[in-house]
């Protein structure tokens, strides 16, 4: 059964949260509450031609290493996110090729997160629950076999009177609760091509990627950790004045490791070279 296979898998990768959708149920859910307009515009249109879905959250540790003198910082969830993502890729290798699953790629994983129980939304837009937290790497798979599947859940939240990550997000970018106002998002413009406003770039500080203000402040963090933080900050990769003084001669020295470790979506010469310009102005 591929789903003992894929658990068996996922067991390698870390501590994680497992439920199994049945498609024509992720459908049904769809239907019913396509009166609400974020519900309606859904796009599984990647579900077709598959008979369920895995859904799975992968725990990850939020807390940084000390970052040396004149370096940008990253938010660990993209040094985990990569190394989760590239391992399973590896792992499941022979089960893409043969058909028997596929990566979703383009299903909106916190909405299916939500519903198959895996976690609730949170103010701050991020899907949290008691065993991790918020700070959860997202996954899914489509799956063409039967299995025991799990019921969709109702419950869309448990914040309750809370709006700790509200007031902390320094943009007012979250003001509405649930919904992320993205024009106003720090993380929004970091490393996707878009240009960054004064107003924006001077509130970086020295992130190159991510902003983990609004998680931090989220008490449902709050937990003793086990598994390790990412690794210390490399220098020479961080060192902002590393991509400014040598944007003539080629970045490869630096990019190259760089996307080890956020992966080649993210690390592109051009936008880190950018990011670099803004942050280095800031104190
Ligand atoms: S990531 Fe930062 S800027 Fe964006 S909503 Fe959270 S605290 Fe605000
Ligand atoms: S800080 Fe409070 S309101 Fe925001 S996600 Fe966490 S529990 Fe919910």
């Amino acid at each position: 059964m591929v789903i003992n296979d894929i658990k068996n898998i996922f067991e390698k990768i870390g501590s994680y949260k497992l439920r199994v959708l049945k498609t024509e149920d992720i459908l049904k859910w769809k239907d019913n509450n396509s009166s609400r307009d974020h519900i309606r515009s859904i796009d599984f249109s990647e579900l077709l031609g598959t008979m369920g879905v895995v859904v799975a959250a992968f725990e990850y540790n939020i807390n940084s290493p000390e970052l040396p003198e004149g370096c940008m910082s990253i938010s660990p969830y993209y040094y985990f996110s990569n190394m989760y993502y590239m391992k399973l890729k590896e792992e499941l290798r022979d089960y893409i090729y043969g058909d028997e699953i596929k990566i979703l790629n383009h299903t909106p994983l916190k909405i299916l997160a939500n519903i198959s129980g895996i976690g609730y939304f949170g103010k701050n837009s991020i899907i949290h629950n008691d065993e991790f937290g918020s700070t959860m790497f997202l996954y899914a798979l489509g799956i063409n076999e039967e299995c025991t599947w799990d019921t969709i859940s109702r419950e869309e939240s448990d914040c309750g009177d809370c709006n700790l990550c509200i007031e902390a997000c320094p943009m007012g970018a979250l003001d509405k609760g649930y919904v992320l106002n993205r024009e106003k998002c720090i993380r929004y413009y970091m490393l996707e091509g878009r240009e960054v406003p004064e107003w924006i770039g001077s509130k970086m500080g020295k992130r190159l990627l991510g902003c983990d203000i609004c998680q931090n402040a989220c008490p449902k963090n709050i937990r003793t950790i086990k598994m390790e933080k990412m690794p210390e900050y490399d220098r020479e990769i961080f060192l902002i004045d590393n991509y400014i003084k040598n944007k003539d001669k080629g970045l490869k020295q630096y990019i190259n490791p760089l996307s080890k470790l956020i992966g080649r979506n993210y690390a592109r010469t051009k936008r880190v070279l950018y990011q670099c310009e803004i942050i280095s102005k800031n104190e």
